[in-house]
C-alpha cells in the first residue's frame, strides 16, 4: 500500500496522481472532486495577488497558478496543481504548498511588484520599484 508520512488525513489526496478518467468509476464525479480539491488547496491565491505564508512569514506574489497538465510541466512531477510565486528577495519558484485560512494572509495593501506597503506610492502613480 501507499506509504504516508504525511499526517493529514483531510489532503489523503495530495500525493496521489488525480485520474483523468477511468472506465468503471465515475469519471465526472472524480475529476468534479479533484477539481474542487485542488481549488481548495490553492485557496485565495490568484495571478498577481500577495500573500503572507503563515509557516515561514515569507511574503510573495503569485504569477501563475497551474492546474492539470500545467502543474505537472512546471513543477517536474505529478500533481493536480502548484502556484510559481516571486519573493521579495527575487526568486521564483514553483511549489505545491496547500493554502491555510488559518495562518496564511492576503495582502491587499502590499504592492505586486515591489511587495512594498501600496500606501507609500505616489498617489494614482505608478509603482517606484525597479524589478
Ligand atoms: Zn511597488
Amino acid at each position: 500500500m501507499e506509504r504516508g508520512n504525511r499526517a493529514v488525513p483531510a489532503l489523503v489526496d495530495q500525493e496521489r496522481p488525480v485520474p483523468l478518467m477511468t472506465s468503471t468509476s465515475k469519471p465526472a464525479l472524480t475529476a468534479e472532486r479533484a477539481r474542487h480539491v485542488h481549488r481548495r488547496r490553492v485557496g485565495p491565491r490568484r495571478p498577481g495577488g500577495v500573500y503572507t505564508s503563515g509557516t515561514d512569514g515569507e511574503t510573495y506574489v503569485v504569477l501563475a497558478v497551474h492546474y492539470g497538465a500545467d502543474a505537472r510541466a512546471a513543477l517536474g512531477h505529478p500533481m493536480g496543481w502548484a502556484v510559481t510565486v516571486r519573493t521579495a528577495d527575487g526568486r521564483e519558484r514553483t511549489h505545491c504548498t496547500p493554502w491555510d485560512p488559518r495562518r496564511d494572509r492576503v495582502r491587499g495593501d502590499l504592492c505586486p511588484r515591489c511587495l512594498g506597503p501600496l500606501r507609500r506610492h505616489p498617489p494614482g502613480g505608478p509603482c517606484p520599484a525597479r524589478v
